[in-house]
């Protein structure tokens, strides 16, 4: 199986149009969280997927606006935001949200927001979280998000390597994908991150496609949502 793997939309519909025009032929799309909470479009982001069928897992900013759980260790730009969004969103929409799975299974792999040590909240961002979540899973292959940042660590004996998330990398033994963040890329890279997983050729393939920045930067202020948040996605931070 081919899938398109995408994670922290972060209701940036325009980069999620972008990402979606240039897919290739895939058999399904996987979203690792994170599909509000920041940018100016919850509601419409939410529906393409569900239009998509996307499978879905809960991240944190996911469960902060369907629930207000976790707002109280968020910043003050992300909690304003994510309180905005529970504003905009409708009871079906919040409730859809609240429903997600923290953990879900598809093509033989597993799903998760963080890690399959903490699904909501922890970064792998090291070989050591990575370590937990790699022996943690009930699959050789898991894929994450979270962090903004594409990578993948892969379990070699009782040590862990890293690999950033570019070009192909094939994927050996017990292995964690991150495809980076569709919304708000977080690797100085503007352009919308995500990937093609070939379930059955082990690979993944890391893409990179621009969008209308400035579009998305527009609907961030004239909604009324914190001004950094437009302005962090014009450098990828
Ligand atoms: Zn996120």
């Amino acid at each position: 199986m081919r899938i398109a793997l995408l994670s922290d939309v972060h209701a940036n519909l325009v980069a999620l149009e972008a990402v979606l025009a240039a897919l290739p032929a895939v058999d399904g799309l996987w979203v690792m969280g994170d599909t509000v909470g920041y940018g100016p479009d919850p509601a419409d982001t939410l529906a393409l997927l569900r239009e998509r069928q996307a499978v879905m897992v809960a991240g944190n900013h996911d469960l902060a606006v369907a629930t207000g759980q976790g707002l109280e260790v968020f910043n003050p730009v992300a909690a304003s935001a994510a309180m905005t969004h529970r504003k905009w969103l409708s009871a079906e929409d919040r409730d859809f949200l609240a429903a997600l799975p923290t953990i879900e299974h598809a093509g033989g792999a597993t799903i998760v927001h963080g890690s399959l040590r903490d699904p909501i909240w922890e970064y792998v961002w090291d070989a050591r979280s990575a370590y937990a979540s790699l022996v943690a899973a009930e699959s050789e292959l898991s894929c994450n998000g979270h962090t903004h940042v594409p990578a993948v660590f892969q379990l070699d004996g009782d040590r862990v390597s890293s690999t950033l998330g570019r070009g192909t990398v094939s994927l050996v033994g017990r292995v964690l994908v991150n495809p980076g963040s569709v919304g708000q890329p977080r690797d100085r890279d503007p352009r919308a991150s995500w990937a093609v997983l070939d379930t059955e050729g082990r690979t993944v393939e890391f893409m990179r496609t621009a969008y209308d920045v400035a579009e998305t930067q527009q609907r961030i202020r004239e909604r009324g949502l914190p001004p950094f948040l437009a302005d962090r996605l014009a450098s990828g931070t």
